[in-house]
């Protein structure tokens, strides 16, 4: 179980219940009466959809912001396409409708599964639940509308889980949730943050270790899973358990309030995000903002670049859900390729065609989403757009160029668009750090990117696990760079952000907050834990830590200094 992955924190303690999910072993079945089973499959969608919408409204009950997942199984249900291709194998095979769905829906399934994007690839799980219920009704059966509601702790394994299983679920007893499948964006991840339940994903294995009714400590704290777990790990684990019940709700207190130090310096904490779905339940989280949505997802789910119309619905979607937003370019190439691109195979796909070196090339494709951006942004109060990967100021000149042009379109077509537009970009190349002081003259805002600026800096590829001892976020050398960066923006006048993954680190967050920077961006759930901590520390405190530490002379002296100021002041 090397890969599993705490999806939602917490412990929790409880029967195994072991949720096997039942497939259907759908036989070949052959018609005379095409007609008929037209109007079976007919029959059959019906009634999935009238269960659909009952899951969806007892979800709603349960879950509120989630239930939005049954509007797309509905669509998925209703799906013109689907129903046309299943009906047109029943014509053209005899087959009947059970036999034509399952194979078409399978088809779906093969197509989600095959999507490089982890949001879209754990859809499959989605179309497979639907499948399930309409074949169900296909084949006279019930379909299964509950996992049996236990009647004590109960902590949920299963391979995988559906919504639909996740959603009518009795919350009383289901403790936990624990599947063998599934990233920490599949469904099972995304309704057990949102419930607030304890939950690992990816535990390879498991089913096979355990029976139903084995006791099993969830330790989604250390992503940890006890099988029968001894008296004496079971009371230190409810120890634990009571401090972090504690501890979450201390920081709810936390949601709506602006991220301030006690002696009240500002410093908004805002969310980085992937898609255009996720920003809906930010504010829920705390967000007080997006600091980098990450559009190129966007451009990896499907087999050819999203139109304008697609492009400017996601952007607006962001837009309604939260403000403000940064909005970064297609940040494509180094280990995010498109095939429908065709790019060179390189020897360096990092040290290649990448971000805005791409943009540059690609002229239609950038083109469309600044123009997509200007539209989907008309009502807004402004729009902030980032570039990604810039190296030297001809890019961020010939980037303004493209700008202009698109703008001066949209004039000439007598579009409405949004024309106070911010241009920053993300330093993340060193030449970018370097020169910082001359790129600061040309743009409205910087954001450091430090997944790509350390490795940059320490040549030292981020996804090789071998070179993680280089790829030191703790190291003076990059935190001074980031000073000097952080120097450059202000001189200017201008804001500077970090939208790196040291953003979420608590202990970086605290001294990147005392070298002066003006926002950071992170993955959502880290949020509150920040905000509450910097709100009981003084700015000046953190600069006089930030100051020590920009001369201290390696990583670890530097978590010397962060530890001993922990201590002293928390
Ligand atoms: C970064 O490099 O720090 C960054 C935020 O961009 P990405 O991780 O998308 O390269
Ligand atoms: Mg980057």
């Amino acid at each position: 179980m090397k890969n599993k992955q705490i999806a939602s924190k917490g412990i929790a303690i409880g029967k195994a219940f072991i949720y096997q999910d039942e497939g259907f072993d759908v036989p070949k079945n052959k018609t005379k009466d095409v007609k008929k089973e037209k109007e079976k499959l007919k029959d059959a969608l019906k009634k999935s959809s009238d269960d659909i919408k009952k899951i969806k409204e007892k979800s709603e009950a349960n879950l509120k912001q989630n239930a939005d997942i049954f509007d797309a199984h509905l669509e998925m249900i209703n799906d013109p396409e689907l129903i046309k291709q299943t009906e047109a194998m029943i014509e053209n095979e005899t087959l009947a409708a059970e036999t034509a769905y399952d194979k078409v829906a399978d088809q779906y399934i093969e197509i989600f599964k095959n999507m490089d994007d982890p949001y879209f690839k754990e859809r499959a799980s989605d179309i497979k639940d639907i499948k399930n219920r309409v074949l169900a009704y296909l084949l006279g059966k019930t379909p299964k509308t509950n996992i049996k509601t236990a009647q004590e702790d109960t902590i949920l394994i299963a391979k995988d889980l559906a919504p639909s299983d996740t959603a009518t679920l009795d919350f009383d007893y289901v403790k936990g949730m624990i599947t063998e499948m599934g990233g920490t964006t599949s469904h099972t991840a995304i309704m057990s943050r949102a419930l607030n339940i304890p939950a690992i994903v990816g535990a390879k294995g498991l089913i096979e270790k355990i029976k139903s009714g084995d006791t099993i400590a969830l330790d989604a704290l250390n992503n940890n899973i006890i099988i029968n777990p001894k008296q004496t790990e079971l009371d230190k684990l409810k120890a634990q358990q009571k401090d972090w019940q504690t501890h979450l709700k201390t920081l709810n207190k936390y949601i709506d309030n602006p991220t301030k130090t006690k002696d009240d310096h500002q410093i908004p904490l805002f969310a980085n995000i992937g898609n255009a779905e996720e920003a809906k339940n930010l504010k829920d989280v705390g967000a007080e903002g997006v600091g980098l949505f990450r559009t190129e997802f966007l451009f990896m789910q499907s087999a050819e670049a999203p139109d304008l119309k697609t492009q400017i619905k996601a952007y607006q979607t962001v837009f309604e859900a939260i403000q403000p937003v940064i909005i970064r370019t297609v940040d494509i190439g180094g280990d995010k390729d498109i095939p429908y691109l065709k790019l060179d195979k390189e020897e360096n796909p990092f040290l290649g065609v990448r971000g805005i070196r791409l943009a540059l090339q690609e002229k239609k494709l950038f083109k469309t989403q600044l123009k997509a951006l200007l539209i989907a942004a008309k009502d807004q109060d402004d729009l902030r757009i980032m570039l990604p990967m810039v190296a030297t100021i001809n890019e961020i000149k010939k980037s303004k160029a493209i700008l202009n042009e698109v703008k001066k379109a949209l004039k000439k077509d007598k579009k409405a668009f949004q024309d106070n537009i911010k241009l920053g970009i993300m330093i993340e190349v060193p030449a970018a750090a370097l020169n910082a002081f001359e790129l600061a003259k040309h743009v409205d805002f910087f954001s450091i990117g430090t997944n790509d600026l350390i490795q940059y800096l320490f040549a030292a590829d981020r996804t090789n696990e071998n070179l993680s001892h280089l790829y030191e976020p703790y190291d003076p050398t990059l935190l001074s760079t980031i000073s000097r960066i952080i120097q450059a923006g202000h001189q200017e006048d201008i804001p500077v952000g970090l939208c790196g993954e040291i953003a979420s680190k608590l202990d970086l967050a605290l001294i990147l907050t005392g070298l002066g920077i003006d926002e950071l961006s992170m993955s959502p759930t880290s949020i509150l834990e920040i905000r509450k901590t910097l709100a009981s520390l003084n700015i000046t405190d953190l600069r006089t830590l930030a100051q020590a530490i920009l001369k201290a002379k390696d990583a670890k002296d530097v978590k010397k200094l962060i530890k001993q100021f922990k201590d002293d002041n928390l």
